[in-house]
């Protein structure tokens, strides 16, 4: 019996899916880009069948890379195209366990329930929480990823909302680091919390996570604005802060090209044409949408055609853009984020820049101005797919305008993974480079843990970085 069939009988039976049973295609296909190739499958059910696996693979020189729900758009939740020792770390039997605290307005989560399974018992109480995007994720891949979204603006990222975690780190003695408690205010010491939001699994395994809930809002009201110059958007942004703070939950701008592509996939918005338009959300207490209607009024931008639509009328156009955008051809993704005031001339640079240079390809920019961030999608039309070297040009044209000329990032909220590593190693400062390694040094000496296309280094030299 070889190490992974042993596993498997100690794990019991549904715990191991094995490469080329049928079962496990789904693990190797991201939201976004080609698949990886078939590999074999671990689904522990709890933090003990965590730590026996994570083990097994110190032991045997395996490289775990976990996954939640595979809805990653930086290539760093399926396997890479050399997977030899690597198998995927799937936390969706991670279920159990839901605690929610109605008057703490707090939860503890399993890391492989969804997104929507939590607001469905969250709902229960009144309570929500309240990260919006048009995917279902995990709670741990939310946590890896440290999730943005629509209402960040209002809410905060994940990262914001964690009070605590456990995470099963593969240093030497396979510990459990837990922070798992819902303090909001705890303010003993450094906060090892936050370093494993948003580590992309190179730090720990994810198994279960205390949230910060929110209060579902008694009233939620959407208005689409068309905007006739990108410079508008930011006018109006900031007339409506002013105006309507704190009842702003969301502020989006969404270029006409990304509007066309959310048509394609059957959600065409009843607006005139205009170059972009902006879908306002504000939500809190009852009439508040009353107030939005007036403020559009009074805006010194033209906003005559402006539409008030039910939320999930409003919100369907934007939820449906990416994958309208994938319909009309391969997706050459980039989430990136700006000081706000520098969205117009970036959007209109980066735009002018890809159609300058590869004329048949479509920008599509669309995203969370409101929180500085604006996905650049470029799509090559139809059904030839992207060339490696094409797509990494495209890369550097985009990220070189976001982060050396707009002083950007070129990783707003998803994550870091193989599409954007290079970009990493060309940003980060060396005494970053020189934390982020010590750290993983102690959480995962052997290397053993994440995406192999990560390029968080294990040493100052760089072993464990991956070669570009
Ligand atoms: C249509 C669409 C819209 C989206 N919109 C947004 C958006 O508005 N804002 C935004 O921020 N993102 C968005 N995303 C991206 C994606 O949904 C998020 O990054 C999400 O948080 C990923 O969660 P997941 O469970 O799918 O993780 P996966 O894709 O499975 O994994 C993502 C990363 O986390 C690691 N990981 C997963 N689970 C664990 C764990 N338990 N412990 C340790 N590491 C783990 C993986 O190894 C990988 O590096 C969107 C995606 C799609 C397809």
């Amino acid at each position: 019996m070889g190490p992974i069939e042993e596993l498997s009988a100690q794990l019991g039976p549904g715990a191991v899916l094995r490469a080329g049973d049928g079962l496990t295609a789904g693990y190797a296909t991201p939201a976004r880009g080609a698949p990886g190739p078939d590999v074999d499958v671990i689904r522990p059910r709890d933090t003990e069948e965590v730590c026996f696996v994570v083990r097994w693979a110190c032991e045997h020189g395996v490289r775990l890379l976990p996954q939640g729900a595979n809805s990653g758009l930086v290539g760093a939740s399926t396997p890479p195209p050399d997977a030899t020792g690597l198998v995927v770390l799937s936390t969706e039997r991670l279920r159990h366990g839901l605690q929610i605290d109605q008057t703490d307005r707090t939860a503890i989560v399993p890391a492989g329930l969804r997104l929507g399974e939590l607001n469905d018992a969250a709902g229960e109480f009144g309570l929500t929480f309240p990260i919006d995007l048009g995917a279902d994720p995990s709670i741990g891949g939310m946590v890896a990823t440290n999730t943005g979204g629509a209402r960040m603006l209002r809410h905060g990222d994940v990262r914001r909302r964690t009070l605590g975690v456990e995470a099963v780190l593969a240093d030497g003695a396979v510990s459990v680091l837990d922070t798992l408690r819902t303090h909001r205010k705890d303010n003993h010491g450094l906060d090892l919390t936050g370093l494993v939001v948003g580590s992309s699994g190179a730090l720990g395994i994810v198994t279960r996570a205390a949230l910060d809930l929110a209060v579902r809002p008694a009233d939620t009201a959407c208005a689409w604005i068309p905007i006739r110059r990108a410079s508008d958007a930011i006018v109006l942004l900031e007339y409506l802060e002013r105006r309507l703070d704190p009842l702003i939950s969301a502020y989006e701008v969404v270029s006409a090209a990304a509007l066309g592509a959310a048509a394609v996939a059957g959600q065409r918005l009843p607006l005139p044409p205009a170059p972009w338009a902006a879908l306002v959300e504000v939500s809190g207490p009852r009439g508040c949408g009353e107030l939005l209607v007036d403020a559009a009024e009074t805006a010194p931008v033209d906003t005559g055609d402006a539409v008030v639509l039910p939320t999930e009328q409003a919100w369907a156009p934007r939820h449906a853009v990416s994958e309208g955008l994938a319909r009309l051809g391969a997706v050459i993704g980039h989430d990136v984020a700006v000081p706000r005031a520098e969205l117009p001339a970036l959007v209109d640079e980066v735009g002018a820049a890809v159609t300058s240079r590869w004329p048949d390809l479509l920008v599509a920019d669309f995203g969370h101005w409101g929180d500085g961030g604006v996905h650049l999608n470029v799509v090559v039309p139809g059904t030839r797919g992207v060339d490696e070297h094409l797509e990494a040009d495209v890369h550097d044209v985009v990220f070189a305008i976001a982060v050396e000329q707009h002083g950007g990032t070129f990783s707003a909220e998803h994550g870091v993974g193989p599409s954007n590593a290079s970009w990493w190693h060309r940003t980060v400062d060396p005494v970053e480079v020189k934390l982020t390694a010590a750290l993983r040094a102690s959480c995962d000496p052997l290397g053993i843990l994440g995406h192999p296309g990560l390029p968080y280094p294990r040493d100052e030299q760089g072993a464990g970085q991956v070669s570009e």
